[in-house]
């Protein structure tokens, strides 16, 4: 059994299996409940009904449940990939973090929801090795589907603290931006180099409707001024930084090391 070293409640859910060809997780997924309470949440997710379920559940009062076994596969990501990768519930443990979602309400994150969720992170990151750019929201990994944990969910904060890969989004200004409908060279750039981060894009050279939604999930994540799926050159030029700063983790022989405190 593979569980937080942290303070928690264990209340396991029955919605789990092994995961699919014995691989080892090396993704963390973040979500939120879009739900009105954590309690409601915890119910949902240990309902054999729901046929969902996820390893944490992080209430806005920072108390920590785990679900599922970490060796063990959740069903949290649904339809969904990530640098070619479908089954992403075998790949990655899932932290649920409770919020009401637009459903009921979206709102910030507490801080101490938030400093639960970076302990709980770094516990995660470390037992597992994940590196930093797999520290993935949901949105990153089902665009057009799924939009959580949306643009109030502090990644800078997270990268601060070591975890995840995230740059300082470049200002937002009137340059002019490619969108629904434009074709070219220059969209067929965008869509690789998002594909080539890890979102599942087809290089096809026109702005259609996935296209928007990447453009906006990586807003979501990265540029969470606004999102609206309109890569203008502050989304470009973001994108562009990430991807740089990737390659210079890389080139200087790994991510950096996450330090549980
Ligand atoms: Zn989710």
């Amino acid at each position: 059994m593979i569980r937080t070293s942290l303070p928690h409640v264990f209340r396991p859910s029955p919605n789990i299996e092994p995961r699919k060809g014995g691989v080892k997780p090396d993704i963390l997924l973040v979500h939120y409940t879009e739900m009105e309470s954590a309690q409601a949440a915890c119910d949902w997710l240990c309902d054999p009904a729901s046929k969902v379920s996820c390893h944490y559940l992080v209430d806005e009062d920072g108390s920590i449940v785990q679900m599922v076994d970490e060796a063990m596969r959740a069903w949290h990501a649904g339809a969904s990939s990530w640098q070619g990768e479908s089954d992403i519930n075998s790949r990655s443990i899932g932290i649920e973090i409770q919020n009401p979602g637009p459903r009921f309400g979206y709102r910030a994150f507490p801080d101490v929801q938030m400093r639960a969720v970076i302990a709980l992170s770094k516990d995660i990151i470390a037992r597992n090795s994940i590196r930093p750019e797999r520290v993935l929201a949901h949105s990153d990994v089902a665009p057009g589907r799924k939009i959580d944990p949306g643009a109030l969910f502090d990644w800078h904060l997270l990268h601060e603290e070591g975890i995840g890969h995230w740059v300082a989004p470049a200002p937002i200004d009137d340059g002019a931006g490619l969108m629904a409908g434009d074709s070219g060279s220059e969209v067929e750039r965008l869509q690789s180099v998002l594909a080539g981060y890890g979102y599942g894009l087809p290089v096809t050279g026109i702005f259609d409707a996935r296209t928007t939604a990447v453009v906006s999930a990586f807003q979501l994540h990265f540029r969470q001024e606004r999102v609206d799926g309109i890569a203008d050159r502050s989304t470009v030029e973001t994108l562009d930084r990430l991807v740089a700063a990737l390659d210079q983790v890389r080139s200087a022989g790994g991510g950096r090391q996450v330090q549980s405190r």
